[in-house]
């Protein structure tokens, strides 16, 4: 199927709408999930057009899921989680809303269980602090 261009990241990576963004590179965006599981719920995509994992080229799914490591530790290093999940999902029938390649980085914290995929909306100042959070973090990193 093609490329539906007017999908909310394809708007983001556009600038036309707004995000919490967190780390970008040349290939990749990084940005809190605006209905997060837990604190510190980061989303990764790549700046290229692509639907699901079938539709990128090898050589930026090399820069992406480089680009989900170093997010990754930044989320690791900001929120001090005690696990990390990744996921990503391909079509609808697997859970897929968004209709742009992304990664999910869900921090784990014991005895706190996960909020539901798509659940409620947090609130912007809330997501604004987590944002600026991890950007501090990613920073340190270099
Ligand atoms: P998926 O089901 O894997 O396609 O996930 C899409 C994710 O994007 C969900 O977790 C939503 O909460 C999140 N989401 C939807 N719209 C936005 C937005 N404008 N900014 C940030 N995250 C979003």
């Amino acid at each position: 199927m093609a490329y539906d261009d007017q999908n909310i990241f394809a708007k983001i990576l556009r600038g036309e709408a707004p995000a919490h963004t967190v780390y970008e590179n040349d290939d990749c965006l990084a940005f809190l999930d605006v209905m997060p599981q837990s604190d510190g719920h980061t989303l990764v995509l790549p700046r290229a057009p692509a639907e699901n994992l079938f539709d990128l080229d090898t050589a930026d799914l090399a820069s992406l899921i480089r680009c989900v490591q170093h997010v990754a530790r930044g989320v690791r290093e900001a929120f001090g989680p005690d696990g990390i999940r990744l996921m990503q999902f391909n079509g609808s029938a697997a859970g897929q809303t968004v209709s742009h390649l992304h990664f999910h980085i869900v921090p784990c914290y014991e005895g706190k269980p996960l909020g539901r995929h798509g659940g409620g909306m947090a609130k912007t100042e809330i997501l604004e602090q987590h944002a600026e959070k991890l950007r501090s973090a990613l920073k340190a990193l270099g």
